[in-house]
């Protein structure tokens, strides 16, 4: 198993802190929730973690006086901070960035958005180590491990329709026509008849069970996986 990035969440609000920690245990990282930047503090000396997600607003010393003292730090001057705030003012944005923060997100904003973020400040930061698991809906699949599942149900997939599975989870709500999966599943210099796509996708929505209806067939155009067939929750929460 790869290591889990590790998130500390700098939060004096608990149930925003508790629901950014919930969905990101839920979606493959190891968060640690503190409430001042004291106990950040503390919690670095501990353990350098991967990433910060520091909200602006605290008591004590503010985010933004703590994103300086760490970009100023040879222990934590890379470590990718995330500022969250309730402030969308341009120019505190940029007080924001000035401070030494990789990015910024304004409250409410959604699980999603959040997640993007965060994966894409390690992208940026530390390449190696991002995990390669998608989320959709309640779908998840981690290409690491290999293993797929749905509702915390583990499904049973072939090689192809695994491939299938992730390339459509990376491009989900989108319309990807049978020429264009069989370039990206089969690869371009193979001779297969587009049929083939179809058949595989029958076998793809037949292992998937209760998610089937999440790979949808667009009528003369191809093929698109969506979230919102199987969703319950999820995709549409936010933290205000
Ligand atoms: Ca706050």
């Amino acid at each position: 198993m790869k290591k889990l990035p590790r998130v500390l969440v700098v939060e004096d609000e608990p149930a925003i802190a508790e629901l950014i920690a919930v969905n990101l245990r839920h979606n493959g990282f190891a968060p640690t929730v503190v409430f001042d930047g004291e106990s950040a503090r503390r919690e670095i000396d501990a353990v350098l973690p991967d990433v910060i997600l520091l909200d602006w607003m605290l008591p004590g010393e503010s985010g933004a006086a703590l994103a300086r003292a760490w970009r100023r730090q040879e222990r934590t001057k890379t470590v990718p901070i995330l500022m969250l705030t309730a402030r969308s003012d341009e120019s505190d944005k940029v007080q924001g960035l000035d401070a030494g923060a990789d990015d910024y997100i304004t409250k409410p904003f959604s699980t999603q958005e959040l997640l993007a973020r965060i994966r894409a400040v390690l992208r940026r930061r530390a390449p190696e180590i991002v995990n390669d698991s998608v989320q959709v809906g309640e779908l998840s699949l981690d290409a690491a491990t290999y293993r797929v599942s749905f509702r915390e149900a583990e499904l049973k997939l072939g090689p192809t329709e695994f491939k299938l599975l992730h390339y459509l989870m990376k491009h989900p709500e989108r319309v990807h026509t049978r020429g264009t999966l069989l370039d990206k599943i089969w690869g371009d210099h193979v001779f297969i008849e587009e049929r083939t796509v179809d058949v595989h996708v029958k076998r793809l929505r037949e292992s998937l069970g209760d998610a089937a209806g999440m790979v949808e067939t667009v009528r003369g155009a191809g093929y698109r996986l969506t979230a919102r067939v199987a969703v319950g929750q999820g995709s549409g929460d936010s933290a205000a």
